[in-house]
């Protein structure tokens, strides 16, 4: 199998994630891709929601859609959530299946700070996207961990549709109490108002 792996924060899950990660399925033909919510990213400050929120955000979100599922690993997983250690224990359980690891182009260009990024390169291949304000690179200036651009085997660039949504934006909306409609999926955006998400 050919499976994607989409890790983030998803604080909250919002619309642009489930359209990329279904384009992305599309063209480079995944039988499936695995949300995984990280706990503790390593790249940046901690997110406002719980992790378990943002587990039960991306599970009503991704509901319906039979290539889409949800993994806890990093959640349950004490301390920092590295990625290499996540695909290590996903191709240790599946060795026979293909992994490759989605991400914006915003996460590519700082690829080189990632954890052994070396061993991570085994494990999978980088399937990375375009972002509003952020087009796809010339592959040649995407560098590794030693200052040197990445080989052009390690990753693919995809271009995908731009849908200027992100959960920054999102959170400042509901702290407003702004409308999210047509932003999240309605389950999602129903979740977050019960539970009185990114209100304060
Ligand atoms: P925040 O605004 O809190 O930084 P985010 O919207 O970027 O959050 P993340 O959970 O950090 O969401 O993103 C997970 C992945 O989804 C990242 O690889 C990010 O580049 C990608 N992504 C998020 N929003 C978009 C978008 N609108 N278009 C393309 N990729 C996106």
């Amino acid at each position: 199998m050919r499976i994607g792996v989409f890790g983030g924060t998803f604080d909250p899950l919002h619309l642009a994630h489930l359209r990329v990660a279904e384009e992305v399925a599309e063209k480079q033909r995944l039988d499936k891709v695995l949300f995984i919510p990280a706990a503790r990213p390593p790249h940046r400050r901690a997110p406002q929601a719980s992790p378990q929120d943002r587990l039960a955000m991306v599970r009503l979100g991704v509901a319906g859609n039979l290539k889409f599922e949800v993994s806890d690993c990093e959640i349950k997983r004490p301390g920092i959530s590295y990625t290499v250690d996540t695909l290590a224990a996903l191709k240790q359980r599946h060795p026979r299946d293909r992994f490759f690891l989605l991400m914006g182009m915003d996460q590519l260009l700082e690829l080189h700070a990632w954890h052994d990024v070396p061993r991570l390169l085994k494990l999978c291949r980088v399937v990375a996207f375009s972002r509003p304000g952020q087009p796809l690179p010339q592959p040649g200036s995407v560098l590794g961990p030693d200052g040197k651009p990445l080989p052009a085997r390690a990753f693919t660039l995809q271009s995908v549709s731009a849908l200027e949504i992100s959960a920054t934006l999102i959170r400042r909306r509901a702290q407003r109490r702004e409308s999210l409609k047509y932003l999240l999926p309605e389950p999602v955006i129903r979740y977050l108002q019960k539970h009185q998400l990114y209100q304060s």
